[in-house]
């Protein structure tokens, strides 16, 4: 049967990407984002650097296959480019909120790119405009660029000076890149919450907020930034700076479990075989009687491979996802999203008739979609479904860039999981341990505050401020 309208619920923010010593560096960063649109669909922009040294630029709403056309993209000349794709929450929608940023100045002229969110934003942006700083945007990230060119301790020293004191100002998760007119910086937030990695395409270097689009430019792998560091890229080759001596490798679980391409590999982890081994993990710690294993297509899919395979259980492709409406995913508020954002999802009847179904997702955000998936798979003659989560309960919200929901939206903050399965109308219900998820990685740290409410960083006023938007 076909069902209507099933929106995936979590939505991430935004994907960065850059392009240093490469002639047509543009259409190299337009290949590298388009890679990176599952991160953001709002809208895109690209900076090139032409051979005067002069910023040029090009950016819109909607996605890159629709901002960027052929003879437009062809004026964005020169070596060096930087790029974003944006999914809006803080700083909302608008194309003047649309990346990357460009500033003039007399010391030079810059542009940055951002992804992640600064939770002490608000802070810095008073302190800015009582000192007589103008934003053109609402946007956390142009906070950076004002801090680079005001709150500099030395203002006869080089830039990267300047970038060291404004990165100890910020609070938060955040991969930048800042790109001038002979150098690319790309920096890591000292928590490690948001990926960024460093390529070698021919006598260049590309960045990437994941590894996925090195392999469409046919670039090799070089490193990930670490947190705390600043990599600058010129031409002298590669060069680190350490802005701050507290280091944490608490990456965003959730690129794991959900954002990130399967063919991305994160801090030397390819993410389908996290997925996988979680999705093992989840049939150690939640075995069902069932007789085939069922995955909500895209993300659960490597879990429910690791699910089968560990319980000796055939995999199946009881949900086919109709793949040729990602456009309605630009819509960025709730709102939007209730009127028409929506993934299209069938349950083969052929399959699952007659079937017990282990059906594996990733999370249950609102719990919505799962019931209607559920109820999906009954219809098609399914005669029990039970629902295995491949992460643990969400009972709080991410305050790092991710769109997920209020305490209240949240389902499992609401309900215990008796609760929860009632809902969704499942017949058990089973969510991944936290123990599970850094056994999937092999990881020691990581950030799992939307399950936990262990935030890694101070919150300052993120969560009032977010309470007086209306969205707690
Ligand atoms: S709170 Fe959740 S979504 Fe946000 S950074 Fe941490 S793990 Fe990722």
């Amino acid at each position: 049967m076909d069902f209507p309208m099933i929106d995936r619920e979590l939505h991430e923010e935004c994907g960065v990407f850059g392009v240093y010593g490469v002639p047509d560096a543009s259409t190299l960063v337009y290949y590298g984002l388009h890679a990176l649109q599952h991160r953001g669909q709002e809208g895109c922009g690209i900076v090139s650097v032409d051979d005067t040294g002069r910023l040029r630029r090009i950016k819109g709403e909607g996605l890159v296959t629709e901002v960027f056309k052929e003879p437009a993209l062809a004026t964005l000349g020169g070596s060096m480019a930087i790029g974003h794709v944006r999914y809006s929450t803080s700083g909302g929608g608008g194309i003047e909120n649309v990346q990357p940023f460009m500033f003039r100045h007399n010391t030079g002229d810059f542009a940055l790119a951002h992804n992640g969110n600064i939770v002490n934003s608000r802070q810095l942006r008073d302190h800015l405009e009582n000192r007589g700083s103008l934003f053109q945007s609402s946007s956390d990230s142009e906070v950076f660029a004002h801090l680079i060119k005001k709150e500099t301790k030395f203002r006869d020293r080089p830039r990267i000076y300047a970038i060291v004191d404004a990165l100890n100002m910020l609070e938060g998760a955040f991969a930048f890149v800042v790109m001038t007119a002979n150098r690319i910086y790309a920096c890591r937030d000292k928590y490690g919450l948001r990926p960024l990695s460093i390529g070698r395409l021919g006598e260049g270097y590309v960045v990437s907020s994941e590894t996925c689009a090195f392999d469409v430019l046919g670039a090799e792998f070089v490193r990930d930034v670490e947190p705390g560091e600043i990599v600058t890229i010129d031409a002298h080759g590669l060069r680190s700076t350490d802005y701050s001596h507290y280091k944490r490798r608490q990456m965003c679980a959730m690129e794991y479990i959900y954002f990130a391409r399967p063919d991305s590999d994160i801090e030397g982890c390819n993410v389908h075989a996290f997925r996988k081994e979680s999705g093992r993990q989840l049939f150690r710690e939640a075995p069902a009687q069932a007789d085939i294993v069922v995955g909500v297509p895209d993300s659960s899919l490597s879990a429910a491979m690791g699910y089968a395979e560990a319980g000796g259980l055939p995999y199946e492709m009881g949900l086919i996802k109709n793949k040729y409406i990602a456009r309605t995913f630009i819509q960025p508020s709730q709102s939007m999203r209730e009127k028409g954002v929506r993934m299209k999802l069938s349950a083969v009847r052929s399959i699952v008739r007659g079937k017990r179904v282990v059906l594996i997702d990733d999370s249950i955000v609102r719990g919505t979609t799962s019931r209607r998936i559920v109820g999906m798979l009954r219809d098609a003659g399914a005669t029990e479904v039970h629902v295995r989560i491949a992460s643990p309960p969400m009972t709080d919200p991410c305050f790092y860039g991710v769109d997920t929901s209020t305490y209240d939206e949240l389902i499992s903050a609401r309900l215990d999981i008796e609760g929860v399965r009632r809902e969704i109308g499942c017949d058990t219900l089973a969510f991944l341990s936290e123990q599970a998820l850094y056994a999937a990685g092999g990881r020691s740290e990581l950030c799992t505050a939307c399950f936990t409410g262990r935030y890694p960083t101070a919150l300052y006023t993120a969560r009032e401020e977010a309470n007086k938007d209306g969205k707690f």
